[in-house]
């Protein structure tokens, strides 16, 4: 017994830790999403609209030059490339670039456009002939805000006298001189700091724009969240709120809603169509080496083009890569200790096809968009405090499905885990057969 316990104790202490990891794998692996992508996601997603007042118009464009844009903006988004809205910019854009000012909460997954709508917001609200701050950007690493001050600065590239400041860690501010810069981007801490305690370069006295990027992902950090509020409160009261989150859950919408008052939300949600050109199946493993044997005997008889194998813990997922390399099968881990510039790196190998099998564990693997992609294979079920995760098996799954391409997926389960793919076959409301990993002629 005096064994069971320390067992358990240290697996207790090991899964705080991995929480605590995964809480800066959420932000990383946005960050990883941001630095590869290379196009925006458009599927067939259903916009669903939310507003105080339903009966007021509601306007789409179809047109960035529709939007009254400054001459200058419109040069920049064509310099950016951007010919034409995305679907959650044809909604968000004709409603926050409105006067007076509506505020908005806005949630998509990531790629769908949402950076370059707020971006284009507060490059609109900004009069470059005044020095002072008028637009704020909050995002939770220094590494994301680095991100939106790119594309800030390109899309306004013909903006003349227009002025980024970044409130980053590192960026020491002299003391009681007051920020020109129109455009202020940061994270919660350092802006906080700058505007609220004794330092004071940063007046929030006279903005017009308050955006908060990442809410999801900045609610997991501790502190953000109550910063955040103190920010808000230090507002003008006509300054417009944008509040952008890939997911929308419970925690979410509660913060959200704390901060931002009567807004429009508009929800993009993922079409769950992806699954339609997805085979489901599972094998009954009921332990690590079964599950080995499963896969490896799953790769001798299918030809796979490209794979990727999800554990629920990086323990798991260095064992199994570990076990394959020995047995001398190529594939590459991606992990969450890993540094940032190190899975970008394994990432775009396996984006070009240098690598055909990424074994990797849930949070990380985020950002992913490949492909080709065939074979996803659920080492372990995606699980949250035990229930099914939905939302993440979708964003496994959906990774083989892209575009309508046919693809594979193979969930292992055992005797604990078979009640929780009943419930994902029933929540998606497609069947998961059942495979019979020795079985070549099944297999094919
Ligand atoms: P999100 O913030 O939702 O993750 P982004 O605004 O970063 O999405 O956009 C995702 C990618 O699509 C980026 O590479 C961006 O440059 C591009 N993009 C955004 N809006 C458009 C558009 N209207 N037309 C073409 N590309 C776009």
């Amino acid at each position: 017994t005096v064994a069971a316990k320390l067992e358990t104790s240290s697996i207790a202490n090991k899964s705080q830790d991995e929480e605590d990891k995964e809480e800066k794998a959420s932000a990383d692996a946005s960050l990883l999403k941001k630095l590869l992508r290379s196009r925006l996601e458009e599927d067939n997603s259903a916009i669903e609209i939310e507003r105080q007042n339903p009966d007021s118009p509601l306007y789409s464009c179809k047109k960035f030059e529709d939007l009254n844009l400054k001459q200058e903006l419109l040069q920049g988004l064509y310099a950016m490339g951007f010919t034409k809205p995305s679907k959650i910019q044809e909604t968000a854009l004709p409603a926050i670039l409105n006067d007076p000012p509506q505020n908005l909460i806005a949630q998509s997954q990531s790629g769908t456009g949402k950076t370059a709508a707020f971006s284009l917001a507060m490059l609109s609200r900004i009069d470059t002939n005044l020095n002072y701050p008028q637009a704020l950007c909050l995002a939770p690493t220094l590494e994301l805000a680095t991100q939106i001050t790119d594309v800030v600065k390109k899309m306004g590239q013909h903006m003349k006298n227009l002025n980024i400041a970044s409130a980053i860690r590192g960026n020491r501010m002299p003391r009681n001189i007051e920020l020109r810069e129109q455009v202020v981007i940061g994270t919660p801490g350092t802006a906080f700091d700058w505007s609220c305690s004794r330092v004071n370069v940063l007046s929030l006295k006279k903005l017009k724009i308050f955006v908060l990027d990442e809410a999801d992902v900045m609610i997991d950090q501790q502190g953000h969240q109550d910063i955040c509020i103190r920010i808000v409160k230090g507002l003008p009261r006509d300054c417009q709120v944008l509040l952008f989150s890939a997911t929308y859950k419970n925690p979410v919408i509660e913060f959200a809603k704390k901060i931002v008052q009567n807004p429009m939300i508009i929800r993009l949600k993922r079409s769950q169509e992806a699954l339609s050109y997805i085979k489901q199946f599972y094998v009954r493993c009921e332990s690590f080496e079964t599950k080995y044997r499963s896969l490896t005997n799953i790769f001798g008889l299918l030809t796979v083009g490209q794979s990727i194998i999800f554990c629920q813990t990086r323990k798991t997922a260095r064992d199994l890569v570990v076990r394959l390399t020995e047995d001398g099968v190529p594939c590459e881990l991606l992990s969450g200790e890993l540094e940032v510039t190190q899975r970008a790196a394994c990432i775009q190998r396996f984006r070009e096809g240098k690598c055909k099998m990424l074994v990797t564990t849930n949070v990380t693997a985020r950002g992913i968009d490949v492909d080709d992609v065939n074979l996803v294979i659920n080492f372990d079920l995606p699980l949250n405090e035990n229930m099914p995760d939905y939302e993440t098996y979708l964003h496994r799954i959906g990774r083989t499905g892209r575009f309508g391409k046919s693809g594979v997926a193979i969930n292992f389960v055992d005797t604990n885990t078979m009640h929780i793919l009943d419930k994902i076959a029933q929540h998606f409301g497609k069947p998961i057969e059942k495979l019979d990993a020795t079985d070549p002629e099944q297999i094919e």
